[in-house]
């Protein structure tokens, strides 16, 4: 066997992430490796620190993205906020909570567990009983748009709650940051972490995260060391704090960051707002050709996740022929249900590069066909014109 080059097929992403990556992002990525305390890349370091906390609508000095992908970032957060015996409301909705769950166990801490059905977001009434019932609790954690179901959660609400119950409030914010409302500073969050590759559309492996002065607090008072060598922020911030003097910690993914550079610019060009009002504006259309062709949405619409749609699946379709199919003949990912909802749904993502009327039209198109030539029960001929009936201004 002669081993060659890797050359990947050109798709275009609607699946739960990575969504696709524009081409200004793609030569970001192929611009010369520089040593990562290159005095030229401390400056572009400083600017995508800046820029994080525009997209996470923040001043924390402690903002930075981890070198490893939003799997890292929870793990940063729960690592360092928590000791062995601390106390923590995990609220579960979907697969995401139940890895918050893993993560606070593992830290040898004990997770109370708020649960809600999967497609429904996190009610605040059984989080703040749960407050009230374990006030030992030191962290009040949730994810802020749950991509194993598409739901979207009041983040604001319950960070309130948190602050009330006198609890550090954690975020999951992967597929929220850029494409929903989030407002760090406003609504009071005080540990979030996100990812690269699903609304800020740039290449999977890094997760951008956040620290109120309350939460470096709590990180500075531990007793007992990190676990984590690596994740541990008191040695991450010798190379990301803001003192100047950036020390080698582990070598940055350089060719990466230029890639997040690249990206979070492109966000700062549309406008943060502007960029919620696209996700949204696109999910409004790609759900009126969808419903018109006589799919269903699982969540609820007063807390539908724009970027992420979960679809029922019409009676008697082989689920998996479909995707297999959109890919190999249209080249078009699309998700499948996660968890307790795998066969049950398919999940289109609108996020970032992803969210465009374009891709809106060819994924309603392409389902339409491949559903129509399996014989399914949907209504033909009428998606298209559905959902060029709303505005993509
Ligand atoms: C994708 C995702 C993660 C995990 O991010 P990775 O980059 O895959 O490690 C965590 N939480 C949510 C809500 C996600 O959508």
């Amino acid at each position: 066997m002669t081993i060659t080059t890797f050359n990947p097929p050109v798709r275009t992403l609607m699946g739960p992430g990575p969504s696709d990556v524009h081409p200004r992002i793609l030569s970001a990525l192929a611009r010369p490796t520089i040593g990562h305390l290159d005095p030229s890349f401390g400056r572009m370091m400083d600017e995508v620190k800046t820029m994080l906390q525009y997209a996470f609508q923040t001043k924390n000095e402690l903002t930075f993205p981890v070198s490893a992908p939003g799997s890292a970032g929870m793990e940063t957060c729960f690592a360092n906020l928590l000791e062995p015996g601390d106390t923590v409301i995990v609220c579960q909705n979907g697969v995401f909570g139940m890895r918050m769950q893993e993560n606070v166990e593992r830290c040898g801490a004990k997770a109370i567990i708020v649960k809600d059905d999967w497609g429904k977001p996190v009610d605040p009434k059984k989080v703040e009983e749960a407050l009230k019932a374990n006030p030992e609790a030191s962290l009040l954690a949730f994810v802020h748009a749950e991509t194993s179901t598409g739901a979207l959660s009041d983040a604001k609400t319950l960070c309130a709650l948190a602050r009330q119950y006198d609890c550090l409030s954690l975020v999951d914010a992967v597929t929220s940051l850029g494409g929903s409302e989030l407002r760090v500073d406003d609504w009071g969050i005080d540990a979030i972490y996100s990812g690269t590759q699903k609304c800020l559309s740039c290449v999977p492996g890094l997760s951008p995260v956040s620290f109120s002065e309350r939460a470096q607090q709590r990180i500075k008072q531990r007793k007992q060391k990190v676990q984590s060598w690596f994740l541990d922020l008191n040695l991450v911030m010798g190379y990301w704090g803001s003192d100047g003097g950036r020390s080698y910690h582990h070598t940055a993914p350089v060719n990466s960051l230029y890639a997040l550079h690249e990206s979070l610019l492109m966000l700062q060009e549309e406008g943060l707002e502007n960029s919620w009002k696209r996700h949204s504006d696109l999910h409004n259309a790609l759900k009126a050709g969808l419903e018109a062709m006589g799919l269903s949405f699982i969540v609820p619409e007063e807390s539908r996740l724009p970027q992420l749609n979960a679809v029922t699946i019409p009676q008697g379709v082989d689920e998996a022929l479909v995707r297999k199919r959109l890919l190999e003949e249209y080249s078009l990912e699309i998700g499948a249900g996660l968890g307790s909802l795998a066969g049950k749904v398919w999940r289109i993502g609108l996020m970032g590069q992803s969210a465009t009327p374009s891709n809106v039209m060819f994924c309603l198109s392409a389902l339409e066909s491949v559903l129509s030539d399996m014989g399914a029960d949907i209504n033909s001929g009428v998606a298209l014109p559905a959902a060029q009936k709303h505005s993509f201004s």
